[in-house]
């Protein structure tokens, strides 16, 4: 479900024309839907929102997509945020989200992050190795507090998702090794500047099969019931993020959230404790496109290249994970076309899609890529010295450059000759 739909022959934004956007921004832009955010927010929020201690919280997973306009509209509505640095903290926080909604994850916080993650009060920590309760115990000592944690589990639990999202697996850098997590919850409990208070896991993301999630949360709960039993209180479970969106128009959808929360009601029943989320995707996935000029068609010997104006710089995820986008035309017209959809970036990797059956589109024709919202934008480079794509945002019929383009002499304004040239 989205707000992109083809009036009047135009591909729109809720009310407004890409084709007017991308006559005023110039391409190529990210553009996202405040309305399918909101909407993909509620449907979630609503149907988790009974579980658990009936305080369920959910945390949005920035790194999905960490525009301020974007995390200062899933803050409005009462979300909270999950932080994997201190930049996302920084900017958690600079949206409105409230401190006492953020939790920090991540293998590899620093001293300086978790200091400030600390000061500003967040709600938790969830720690990733043994290594790091003795490091967050000790910033928590020099700032005289006792800080919230969980202990991130690794579940050993395939999520039957690409290998490069996947981070539930034994051999994954995420977590605690779940038969050494009792342990490690006892060591912190041993630090007068550490109050463990609950577990999490997150194996991984775009999930289409529920049974996986399930399986890890029977983990956590063995987990916590252990803990319970050897006298430590267990008050939270953050299940993680993961839930997959559909890409293609042509596959079946991954479960709805109601599925999802149906299933975490029944594998968490009689828990009596505070649930916690940590949706990205499926949050903001469907809610944006990149829209980008088509600069020229070129025959090739046995294929048909059509070449953008946005690249792999703009849009990493088909050339790191093979993603599939549809791709679809502003000004759809009748009839099909076979082509390979390239950027203009000089790397074999800058392809969107081989062989593609689309809408005929031709040089100065704008395209859409579609379910562009997670992981788009902020994956984006400046690979061939080209500008950092602009991000533009839509309600109803207003719109507003959120993210601006940079441009060439910004860029080269941040080098510096070396005194000795
Ligand atoms: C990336 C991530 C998420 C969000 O994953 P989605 O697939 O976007 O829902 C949640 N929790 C953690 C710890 C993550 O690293």
């Amino acid at each position: 479900m989205d707000h992109f739909d083809i009036r009047d022959g135009v591909m729109h934004a809720e009310g407004v024309s890409l084709e007017t956007l991308a006559a005023e921004v110039g391409t190529p832009f990210y553009c996202y839907s405040t309305a399918t955010i909101e909407r993909h927010y509620r449907v979630f929020a609503d149907a988790v929102a009974g579980l658990g201690d009936g305080n369920p919280l959910v945390a949005f997973a920035v790194k999905a997509n960490p525009n301020l306009s974007v995390l200062a509209t899933l803050a409005r509505m009462g979300a909270g945020a999950d932080v994997v640095s201190g930049g996302e903290l920084a900017r958690a926080l600079a949206a409105g989200v409230p401190a006492n909604r953020i939790v920090f994850s991540g293998v590899g916080k620093q001293p300086h992050e978790m200091a400030a993650g600390i000061d500003a009060g967040i709600l938790q920590f969830n720690v990733e190795s043994e290594a790091e309760i003795g490091m967050l115990a000790a910033v928590a000592a020099t700032r005289g507090v006792r800080v919230d944690m969980a202990i991130r589990v690794n579940p050993a639990v395939n999520p039957g998702t690409h290998a490069k999202i996947s981070t539930g697996g034994q051999d994954s850098k995420f977590g605690i090794p779940i038969e050494r997590c009792h342990a490690a919850f006892v060591t912190a409990a041993g630090h007068a500047s550490l109050n463990p208070i609950g577990v999490a896991a997150h194996i991984g993301s775009q999930l289409t099969d529920l049974s996986p999630i399930e399986s890890c949360i029977g983990r956590l709960g063995e987990l916590a019931a252990g803990l319970r039993a050897a006298g430590h209180p267990v008050d939270r479970i953050d299940v993680g993020g993961g839930l997959g969106v559909p890409y293609r128009a042509d596959q079946p959808a991954p479960p709805e959230p109601a599925v999802y929360a149906a299933m975490v009601a029944r594998a968490t029943k009689g828990w009596n404790c505070r649930l916690m989320f940590e949706p990205g995707r499926m949050i903001v996935g469907n809610a944006g496109v990149m829209v980008a000029g088509v600069i020229l068609v070129k025959e090739g010997t046995t294929k048909t290249f059509v070449v953008t104006d946005a690249g792999m710089n703009d849009l990493l995820r088909p050339s790191l994970y093979g993603a599939w986008h549809d791709i679809r035309a502003l000004r759809p017209v009748a009839g099909r076309m076979t082509a390979t959809v390239v950027g203009p970036v000089c790397e074999s990797g800058d392809t969107f899609a081989d062989d593609r059956e689309m809408e005929p589109v031709g040089a100065g024709d704008r395209i859409a890529f579609m379910t562009a919202g997670a992981y788009g934008a902020t994956m984006a480079s400046t690979y061939n010295s080209r500008p950092l794509v602009p991000e533009v945002m839509v309600s109803g019929d207003r719109w507003a450059i959120v993210s601006e383009r940079n441009q060439p002499a910004a860029m080269l304004a941040l080098d510096a000759l070396a005194p000795w040239l």
